[in-house]
């Protein structure tokens, strides 16, 4: 496995991929790296990619306040990890690499649905997303490119993007991988207390409480909606950000659910902001 921390690098690296007849798949992440992230390049070995994984922490996603400076690096352990998989290439670019010219003056906005669900709580975080993931794009030029159905609402902002810029790639999108009690895996559940990490498991259960819902055949979004609420609200430290049953494509709100419309759910549990969706149906 080697680790590249330049753009030139890295896209030579993907150039020769291609000149030997393969096909490059990007795992773009933060580091922090557990069995979710793993389950994307695992998808990516297993349709016959060749894998770059990307670790960087990226600025322009954070909004002010929020964990930038203290969100987990733990590269060594990453990368332990990654060559345990068979990943080839790490590109893990210094911020002065992905923003040469330092702030950025060029930037991408999915106008719309940036602004709902976390684009609502996070003004500039899809923007911030898009431009990396579009640079990210640019530098590695995969054939696909993994993303987790744990950001729901990041996979339809990307969605677009790629529709709507004609970029020449495949958006794959893995199931949300679990800790056994039910709990999303996130880079952020390393901030919970003990305490919290059973807090946290409001949020599956309010997931659960949502589809239990649905199968038993309410069609109200708002009803839906209530039903995961509840466990939010019951639970204590827990303050909801949204609840939110949408349109996946659009993250617009719908009246009556149909199978494939987007449950989802933001809570604070403390000071951690956690996310949980299911795809109804
Ligand atoms: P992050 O490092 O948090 O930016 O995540 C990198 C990628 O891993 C994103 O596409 C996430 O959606 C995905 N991911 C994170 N957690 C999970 C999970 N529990 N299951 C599946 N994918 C995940």
């Amino acid at each position: 496995m080697r680790v590249v921390g330049t753009v030139a690098e890295l896209r030579e690296w993907s150039r020769g991929v291609r000149q030997a007849g393969g096909a490059v798949g990007l795992v773009p992440t933060m580091g922090a790296l557990h069995e979710g992230h793993l389950s994307l390049v695992r998808e990516a070995e297993r349709r016959g990619d060749r894998v770059a994984v990307s670790v960087f922490v990226n600025p322009t996603q954070f909004g002010p306040g929020e964990d930038f400076e203290r969100y987990p690096r733990t590269f060594e352990a990453d990368c332990a990890m990654l060559e345990r998989e068979g990943v080839e290439v790490v590109f893990a670019p210094g911020v002065g690499e992905m923003y040469p010219a330092g702030a950025a003056a060029t930037f991408v906005e999915v106008a719309g649905l940036s602004d709902r669900l976390d684009g609502a709580s996070r003004p500039g975080h899809f923007r911030g997303v898009a431009t990396v993931v579009t640079k990210l794009f640019a530098a590695s030029e995969p054939e696909r490119a993994y993303f987790g159905q744990k950001d729901a609402a990041q996979v339809a902002v990307l969605r677009r993007m790629v529709a709507d810029l004609l970029l020449p790639v495949d958006l794959v999108v893995c199931p949300i991988v679990r800790e056994a009690d039910g709990l999303a895996m996130s880079s952020r559940n390393r901030y919970l207390s003990a305490e919290e990490r059973g807090r946290a498991l409001a949020l599956s259960r309010a997931v659960r409480a949502g589809e239990a819902a649905f199968r038993a055949g309410e069609r109200g979004a708002e009803r839906v909606a209530d039903a995961a609420r509840r466990e939010l609200e019951s639970a204590p430290g827990v303050r909801v950000d949204y609840v939110a049953v949408v349109d996946w494509a659009t993250l617009e709100p719908v009246e009556r659910v149909e199978a494939g419309c987007l449950l989802a759910v933001a809570a604070w549990v403390g000071q951690t902001r956690l996310l949980d969706n299911a795809i109804l149906g």
